[in-house]
C-alpha cells in the first residue's frame, strides 16, 4: 500500500467526508480562479508548513503546527490550501492535528 511505504497520514472516512462537506458548503464559485475549469481533487491528507527558525532552519518543534488540506485542480495543477480545523477535519487541539515529530 503506498500509504505505508510513504507513511502518509491517511484521513479516516469520516473525516474526508467532512473535508468534502466543508468544500461544498462553503464555495461560492467553484472554477479554479487559475483556468476556470471545475474538476477538483481534494486531498485524503493533510500537510503542515515548515516553520522556519531565526536561523533560517526549519523546524516542529515547540511551535504550533497547522494541518492544511490541499484541493487541486486536475487541468492545471493549481492548488488549493484549507486550514483543516476550520474545515472541521480536525476539532481543535485534536491529536492529529498536532503529529508528534
Ligand atoms: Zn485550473
Amino acid at each position: 500500500m503506498a500509504e505505508a511505504k510513504t507513511g502518509r497520514h491517511v484521513l479516516k472516512p469520516e473525516q474526508s467526508k467532512k473535508y468534502i462537506e466543508h468544500l461544498g458548503k462553503t464555495a461560492k464559485d467553484a472554477k479554479c480562479q487559475w483556468c476556470g475549469e471545475n474538476q477538483w481533487k481534494p486531498s485524503d491528507h493533510y500537510v503542515v508548513p515548515l516553520i522556519l527558525t531565526p536561523a533560517g532552519e526549519a523546524t516542529l518543534n515547540n511551535v504550533p503546527l497547522i494541518p492544511l488540506m490541499l484541493n487541486t485542480c486536475l487541468k492545471c495543477g493549481n492548488t488549493m490550501f484549507f486550514n483543516a480545523v476550520v474545515a472541521q477535519v480536525f476539532e481543535e487541539g485534536d491529536a492529529d492535528a498536532n503529529p508528534k515529530t
